[in-house]
């Protein structure tokens, strides 16, 4: 006798997979392909297992969740534009996505043709989104604040058609920038990777090896108490064990967003910095719960973008902010990075990838660009394709990410990418904090209310 979907794992029934959170009384209930999820009593798995209201309850609302997670992955249309108004950099970081030539002697982008780009997406941006949208640009880098001259002038001039965004190493931010930052109401993101110059110095330095610390925590310092500021640390085989110390450093600066990224593995040199999955993921844990511990002591939350994005796609999957553990990912589809001569990639990650160059800005239409071979190896990139995800219970909350990172360093589109098994276990503490009902003390107050959706600028 056929189920007709009231009995689990048969037939017609949905397909729920039990997933150890290592919780000492709760187990995860996960129905994969609509990432629904239930936090059940390990000792009443076997009784919702065959709890026909659960199930009933389920199937009444399945269409809604599928519909919803097929909008998220595939129904997305392009809202943002990384800009690199330059190829080069000041400084030469080992895990730089960018090739060191180009870092040195790339191209820059004239006034002229930051202009001619603006204008273009201006309109290309008119005629696609709903009105009131504002799109998003986001100058990016290698680092975008040695053309401050023409990235400053151009917010000015399109300072109401666009939400603007400016990562950088943030050596070169003087209190003019600050104030014109500030002013503008401009989103800021600054990278730096540790509390203390020796560590942060391993991995980010000039082309003579000089420190930049000093130069990024006095950038920090300007910009103390402006809630437009996020802090970058990548984390590497270097700086990992002082995790907590990078997280009580920021909240004695009073940063209130950071990310802690896993180190992008897209080039070789990055590679030689890679900490291994389960030796980094109990200090990132550390670092987590003691953002938790000074919110309880102090009132003064830190949260840790990258984590809290993926509690937020747990909770509420539509509500998510950051695009690169969603399958495919944000990268080609909801936005693409721009370089210095016009050259259309999938995202930054790919800047040093020729064969990822999908078209020109100044030369071709948008939409071909879009669907070109160079952005469809990437926006078709699913982790059905992918082995073991196509099997994994938590594909909806990790996405296999890096695109890049699977192709350069794993061999090909249908890789997985650097940290599997990181990003599992981080899923792992997504629900142990649910199960504690604490997800709030790690989240943005208000976090339900926005949408805005940015990729993991971890790399410069
Ligand atoms: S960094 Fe990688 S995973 Fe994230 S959006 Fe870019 S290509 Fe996709
Ligand atoms: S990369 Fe690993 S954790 Fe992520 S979906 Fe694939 S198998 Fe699952």
């Amino acid at each position: 006798m056929s189920s007709r979907g009231r009995m689990l794992n048969t037939g017609s029934g949905p397909s729920f997979m039990p997933v150890d959170i290592k919780h000492p009384d709760y187990v995860c209930l996960l129905e994969p392909n609509t990432a629904f999820w239930s936090l059940v009593k390990k000792d009443a798995l076997a009784q919702t297992l065959q709890d026909e209201t659960f199930i009933a309850a389920y199937m009444a609302k399945a269409k809604v969740f599928a519909d919803e997670m097929a909008n998220l992955r595939f129904g997305l249309g392009l809202s943002a534009v990384y800009v690199n108004p330059t190829a080069r950099c000041n400084l030469n970081c080992t895990y730089c996505y960018i090739p060191e030539d180009m870092r040195q002697r790339g191209a820059r982008m004239s006034a002229e043709n930051l202009h001619k780009a603006m204008e273009i997406l201006k309109d290309y941006f008119k005629s696609k989104l709903p009105q009131g949208r504002i799109p998003q640009i986001i100058f990016h880098g290698a680092e975008p604040m040695l053309e401050s001259k023409i990235v400053f002038s151009a917010i000015e001039t399109y300072k109401d058609d666009f939400r603007f965004g400016i990562q950088t190493n943030g050596t070169m931010l003087d209190s003019t920038a600050v104030e014109f930052i500030k002013n503008a109401g401009i989103g800021i993101g600054l990278s730096l990777d540790a509390s203390n110059a020796a560590i942060a110095d391993s991995t980010r330095k000039t082309w003579q090896g000089e420190s930049v610390f000093a130069k990024t925590l006095a950038a920090m310092e300007l910009l103390q108490g402006y809630e437009g500021m996020n802090v970058i640390c990548t984390v590497t085989k270097e700086n990992m064990a002082q995790l907590e110390e990078t997280v009580n450093f920021f909240h004695n600066n009073k940063v209130s967003t950071i990310m802690l990224n896993m180190i992008r593995c897209t080039q070789p040199a990055s590679r030689t910095i890679k900490p291994v999955d389960d030796e980094v993921f109990p200090y990132f844990e550390k670092a987590i719960r003691r953002t938790q511990q000074l919110y309880h002591e102090t009132g003064h939350k830190v949260v840790v973008a990258n984590f809290a994005n993926i509690l937020i796609s747990i909770l509420a999957p539509t509500a998510r902010r950051l695009m690169c553990d969603i399958s495919p990912c944000g990268g080609g589809r909801v936005f693409f990075a721009l370089g210095p001569e016009g050259g259309m990639y999938p995202c930054s990650e790919f800047i040093g990838l020729e064969e990822f160059c999908g078209g020109n800005l100044f030369h071709d239409d948008i939409d071909d660009v879009l669907s070109s071979k160079a952005f469809r190896m990437v926006t078709g990139r699913q982790v059905e394709d992918i082995s073991p995800c196509r099997q994994c219970a938590i594909r909806h909350f990790c996405g296999a990410p890096c695109p890049a990172e699977a192709y350069t360093m794993n061999g090909g589109m249908d890789k997985t990418g650097a940290f599997c098994e990181f990003y599992e276990e981080q899923v792992r503490l997504a629900f142990r904090i649910i199960a504690e009902e604490a997800e709030n003390d790690f989240l943005w107050d208000g976090w339900d209310k926005g949408t805005t959706i940015l990729f993991d600028a971890g790399q410069l």
